[in-house]
């Protein structure tokens, strides 16, 4: 990766944001022999995509119909491995009455890669080598007739053409006019609790959960391939993972759904995502109201948006970032042409 002091004040392409969609554009853009800087404000790749100990804190699936991130895992040797969806569902109504005889499983179908997704973030950093410049926040974007000026952490960079890979309610702080278009789970909290068995499993439970007392309304099996270990996954509405008692509550709730053995996780460990000012601004605290329609945000020829949410097709996604990278690399490559 490269150092603080080597990110060159003129480039032929800048990308602003190393998450899915800068990282897949990036290393595309190098396969072709081409020049690219990418700014990335965190200390590490990924964006979103995020894992601890191999859990996935940040997005877990991946479904049968993302060709292109089952294309990426593929080239990049990763493996993937089909959810857990043996067994019943356990639903708990908002008097806290519970049903555990439904035979469903939310998930069925999706897959899951093998060592969390970070796995793919930091294959792709790798491939990026000396293009990729971390704990580089970008503060403020300028487009002149001539090229676009990018300004960082007390530098300023002169660059033909940027990509905005990072959401639009981001890229408005950078000084961009960009529509209004919320963050796909930028408000969520998500916590994952690990055991020493997936004991759930023993008693012809599936790991799912739907509940409506909370802190938690829906849970997941997050157990690792082959369930060397237990683990439950659960996403908490907006807020919970900042309240105090987020942990013990969510401990409790994991009790009351699937039995005493919860009580003594080996570990807990959350993040909440509506407090991460590299995903989420202040409007990402109220619930999002399901998922919005997303669809490419207009660009110009040198400030072309990707990022999942300028995603021509599966906006939201993981595969949405592969989508607007792939439609941003076609434009670049119009452009040049
Ligand atoms: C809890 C959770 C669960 C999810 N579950 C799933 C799932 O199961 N399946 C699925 O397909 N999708 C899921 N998603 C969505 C998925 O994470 C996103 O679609 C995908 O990661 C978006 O990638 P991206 O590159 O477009 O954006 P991001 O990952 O947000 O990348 C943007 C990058 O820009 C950087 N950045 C921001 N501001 C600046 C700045 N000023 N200067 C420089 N860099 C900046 C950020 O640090 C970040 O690295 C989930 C998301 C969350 C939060």
């Amino acid at each position: 990766m490269g150092e603080l002091f080597d990110v060159s004040t003129e480039t032929e392409l800048c990308i602003i944001g190393a998450g899915l969609s800068g990282l897949a554009l990036a290393s595309a853009v190098r396969a072709q022999g081409r020049e690219v800087t990418v700014l990335e404000a965190r200390d590490r790749p990924g964006g979103r995509m995020l894992s601890q100990n191999g859990y996935d804190l940040g997005p877990s699936w991946i479904w049968p119909h993302n060709h292109r991130m089952l294309a990426l895992l593929s080239r990049l040797g990763i493996d993937s491995f089909p959810q857990y969806a043996t067994g019943r569902l356990v639903f708990e109504d908002a008097r806290g009455m519970i049903r555990r005889d439904l035979e469903f499983a939310t998930m069925s179908g999706a897959l899951r890669v093998a060592g969390g997704l970070t796995s793919v973030s930091d294959a792709l950093a790798e491939e990026i080598g000396d293009s990729l410049f971390l704990s580089r926040p970008v503060e403020s974007v300028a487009e002149d007739a001539t090229g676009v000026t990018v300004s960082t952490a007390g530098q300023t960079i002169r660059s033909a053409r940027v990509v905005l890979a990072l959401p639009p309610r981001l890229a408005t702080r950078l000084g961009i006019s960009v529509p209004e278009v919320p963050t796909w789970m930028a408000g969520q909290t998500k916590l994952v609790a690990t055991y020493a068995t997936p004991f759930w499993r023993d008693q012809g439970l599936n790991g799912d959960a739907i509940s409506h007392c909370g802190p938690l309304a829906e849970i997941h099996d997050a157990s690792p391939d082959g369930a060397s270990v237990g683990a439950l996954f659960g996403f908490a509405y907006p807020g919970a993972g900042r309240l105090p008692e987020f942990r013990d509550a969510a401990v409790d709730q994991l009790v009351r759904l699937f039995g005493p053995r919860a009580a003594t996780p080996d570990e807990v460990i959350f993040k909440d995502w509506s407090m991460d000012l590299n995903t989420a601004v202040a409007a990402d605290q109220t619930p999002s109201g399901g998922h919005h329609m997303y669809r490419a945000v207009p660009s110009t020829d040198r400030l072309i948006f990707a990022g999942t949410e300028a995603a021509p097709d599966n906006g939201g996604f993981l595969e949405g970032a592969l989508a607007a990278a792939g439609a941003a690399h076609l434009s670049l490559d119009t452009v040049a042409a």
